[in-house]
């Protein structure tokens, strides 16, 4: 079957069009923008004169002139642009592509087609008002790389682009977003914004206000790490735990008689015993005793990191550290903690140097975070099958475009085996052909350590390979952009070298013919994924612009998403087959496996629906703090709270310093006193989070009850904050003309440091927790209580008591 047969592709259309699904796939619009660009024609221009012809646009356009009209002619303007200092002249497809960026929408264009080039004409042109125009990457090295190959259009033009990425100063990062435009990471970008958001000096800023943005491989950033919520974290007051003596503890602990363990929900629990044994080797008072209940916690979760956490599967460690490993790719996670106590939990298991936590001072998740540029756009090369997302949760409409030279990729049906290892037998085997005739191979797979079991299978059968083991970007590209030459065999995880596009033959014509004559590159997937896109992803790889390619995946029953979801058990007991080294035949087996994936990218999306229900009032609780905050930072409110609430004390201090020395101070300390509140508040969140799931036994609706509670916090939060500004107002003292907030302890965080929390890997946990017999709900409920917020794993009980010490240090 090729992909994109006609037939199919009408009927998806007219089921579209019936249903109401956010795609645009009438292009006609988008050709009639095309020909008044072509009718603006800019090639008979000389360089100066298409310079002068675009200064005068950018003149029109900071007249007021809005950029719709101004649209064709700075597109043929910057069309030219691109092909005289890059090489590259956009085809028409990417025009249009470029001016649905421009309208706000995800552009949806294959692989290989030249998406890079798209984000130029319309970043070009949105950054003619001159308020910066972000282009945010899959990830740094695609950041420096995209910045640096476009850059001379831009340079052309007379505008600057610049990258942001990990390894940067803040003086480098001041200009690196002060340029027109400016690539970056969604992640690297989010965590500018919540330091921006601790700073004390307006001069320590890094950012601009957002104004328009185009998010690059859309689907993997504002669906897959949509949830990923991003933290910044400062030191913190709280009393150190004691990890490494719980930690020996806990090791000592014998299971079956101290704790029993259930592997499969990924939990553990003490017995009467165990509480009576870790009693004694802590030397402390009973572990049920409300007032050990921060310790009880912390040996929950270092029998958790104990039992359930396996070194080289969950986590690595490396220079002393804990580095995460991630679930689904399989690869070693850059900056990734575990939600709150396991961090140290594991370290301490480690014998590692435990290192504070500190308090949570910030946090966004992407998902909210992206939303907060007033103009959006997108490109992926898959994006139809995301389009309802993409419209529910952004607002974005997704326009697909076809590639200008038809696709002739050929996507062959799975081969289904009825165990895994007949399913690696025949990758062996089929791999190992290709390479004596010389065809280039590209498998991808589920994890690190699928890829390597693959290739030691691949190298005892004599068959020369390459695997990408995901931890370095920058030359997974290199090896990636070679895996077109005849006889090479690339094996991949699914996210590896996204964004680095593989060429037949790598350049060279001979090879590329050569390579093209055996049917160009073979995609071989071992595994479906868990969503259909991803898959797609996979497929998307071979056959870039017309070339010709074929794709196929190889799967078994025992693979984790086949077994996990129990897709035997869904096959009637007669048609069953029994385990055999030869392929199933019967269609029945493939269906019901698309159907599981269909029903489990259905559980992903509800997920993610449920947890933006349950983040959406905490981000307008941030949202409201920020704009507070940014006033004070910058002096634009005039406080009050001081004057009249220590009338004697204000009129000293202005005649000691000034009134403008006086308010300014007022602001600073309000500023820093509302930071602790926040950061105190958060943590609230967190433990009103981790118990709402108990909500459900009181009949009531958690999500009714979580929103009650978040919005009293909020309100105790600013309750009072008035009388403690005026409270810590009175100790301000004039010294040697200025008033100086570190004398009375308010400063800002000395050092931050920012992070992204892991999924909690006792997920099960939470489950077990909720309530029986509503599995569908209880999930839900489970995975919001893990997967959004730093949750702590604790006893529900302490709650309370964390609750009440969390109010009294406001
Ligand atoms: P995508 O991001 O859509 O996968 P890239 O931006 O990485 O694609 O570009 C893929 C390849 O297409 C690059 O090698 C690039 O040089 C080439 N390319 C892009 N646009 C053009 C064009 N207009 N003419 C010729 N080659 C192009
Ligand atoms: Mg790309």
């Amino acid at each position: 079957m090729a992909a994109g047969h006609p037939w199919s592709a009408a009927l998806r259309q007219r089921y579209r069009r019936i249903a109401g699904v956010p795609v645009v796939s009438d292009l006609r619009p988008y050709h009639r923008v095309l020909a008044r660009i072509d009718a603006a024609g800019a090639s008979g221009l000389s360089d100066g004169q298409l310079r002068e012809r675009f200064d005068e646009i950018r003149r029109e356009a900071a007249g007021g002139r809005p950029l719709d009209a101004l649209l064709p002619d700075a597109f043929a303007v910057i069309r030219e642009a691109c092909a005289r200092t890059i090489g590259l002249r956009p085809f028409d497809v990417q025009v249009m592509a470029a001016a649905a960026l421009h309208e706000g929408r995800v552009a949806q264009l294959a692989t290989g087609e030249g998406k890079t080039l798209v984000a130029v004409m319309a970043a070009t042109l949105n950054a003619m008002a001159g308020r910066g125009v972000h282009v945010l990457t899959a990830n740094d090295y695609l950041a420096g790389r995209d910045a640096a190959w476009m850059g001379p259009a831009y340079a052309f033009l007379g505008l600057r682009a610049a990258a942001v990425t990990a390894r940067l100063d803040r003086t480098a990062r001041q200009a690196a977003y002060a340029a027109d435009i400016t690539y970056v990471t969604a992640k690297e970008a989010g965590f500018d914004f919540l330091r921006d958001h601790t700073v004390v000096d307006p001069a320590e800023l890094v950012q601009r206000p957002f104004h328009y943005a185009i998010v690059d491989e859309a689907d993997f950033i504002l669906i897959d790490e949509a949830r990923v919520p991003l933290v910044i974290a400062g030191e913190s007051a709280a009393p150190p735990v004691p990890h490494q003596r719980i930690a020996a503890a806990v090791r000592r602990l014998t299971p079956g008689t101290d704790f029993r363990v259930d592997e499969h929900e990924r939990n553990v629990t003490l017995t009467d015993a165990g509480f009576r044994h870790a009693e004694a080797l802590l030397g402390c008072g009973p572990l049920h005793d409300p007032a050990q209940y921060l310790l009880l916690a912390a040996i929950h979760v270092a029998l958790h990191a104990e039992v359930l956490l396996a070194r080289d599967r969950d986590y690595i460690v490396r220079g002393g550290r804990i580095e995460l490993v991630d679930e689904f790719t399989g690869r070693v996670a850059d900056n990734r903690r575990w939600p709150h106590g396991i961090q140290p939990a594991v370290e301490a298991k480690e014998g590692l140097e435990v290192r504070p936590e500190g308090a949570v001072l910030g946090s966004i998740p992407i998902q909210h975070f992206v939303r907060l540029w007033p103009r959006l756009a997108g490109m992926t090369a898959t994006a139809e099958s995301a389009a309802d997302e993409f419209r529910g949760f952004y607002g974005l409409t997704t326009v697909v475009f076809p590639p200008h030279r038809a696709c002739r990729r050929v996507d062959e049906p799975d081969v289904i085996f009825t165990h895994r290892a007949a399913k690696m037998a025949a990758l062996g085997a089929e791999i190992a052909r290709m390479q004596r005739t010389g065809r280039p191979v590209l498998v991808g797979t589920a994890s690190v350590a699928e890829s390597e079991a693959l290739a030691r299978g691949l190298r005892a059968r004599g068959v020369k390979c390459r695997v990408l083991n995901a931890r370095h970007d920058a030359r997974e590209a290199i090896i990636i952009s070679r895996a077109g030459l005849p006889g090479a065999v690339t094996i991949s995880t699914n996210m590896a070298g996204r964004g680095t596009d593989i060429v037949l033959g790598c350049g060279d014509p001979a090879l590329r013919e050569r390579a093209a004559a055996l049917g160009g590159l073979y995609v071989i997937g071992t595994n479906r994924h868990e969503s259909r896109r991803v898959d797609e992803q996979l497929r998307g790889r071979c056959g870039r612009q017309g070339d010709p390619g074929s794709s196929r995946f190889f799967i078994s029953l025992e693979d984790d998403l086949v077994a996990r979801y129990g897709v035997t058990g869904l096959i009637p007991r007669s048609r069953r087959p029994a385990r055999q080294d030869a392929p199933v035949a019967d269609p029945l087996i493939a269906r019901e496996i698309a159907r599981a994936q269909r029903i489990i990218e259905g559980q992903h999306f509800e997920m993610r629906r449920t947890l933006w229900r349950y983040s959406a009032m905490v981000e307008e609780q941030r949202a409201l703090v920020h704009a507070r905050r940014e006033d004070l930072l910058h002096d634009r409110s005039e406080p009050d709270a001081c004057a009249a609430g220590a009338p004697g004390h204000h009129a000293a201090l202005t005649s000691a310093v000034g009134a403008a020395a006086v308010s300014r101070a007022e602001n600073r300390l309000t500023m820093l006193v509302l930071d602790r509140r926040w950061s105190s508040h958060l943590r609230l969140i967190e433990d009103i989070r981790e118990g709402i799931h108990l909500q459900r036994y009181g009949g009531r609706d958690p999500l009714t009850e979580f929103q009650r509670q978040i919005i009293q916090a909020y309100a105790d939060m600013l309750e009072g904050l008035r009388d403690e500004v005026v409270e810590r107002f009175r100790d301000l003292r004039a010294d040697g003309g200025r008033l100086d907030l570190e004398r009375i302890g308010l400063r800002g965080p000395a050092a931050t440091w920012t992070y992204l929390v892991n999924d909690n890997p006792f997920a099960s946990f939470w489950v077990s927790l909720a309530a029986p017999g509503n599995f569908g709900v209880s999930l839900a409920t489970a995975f919001l209580a893990v997967a959004y917020w730093p949750v702590s794993l604790v006893v529900a009980a302490g709650t309370f008591f964390r609750r009440a010490r969390a109010r009294r240090s406001l």
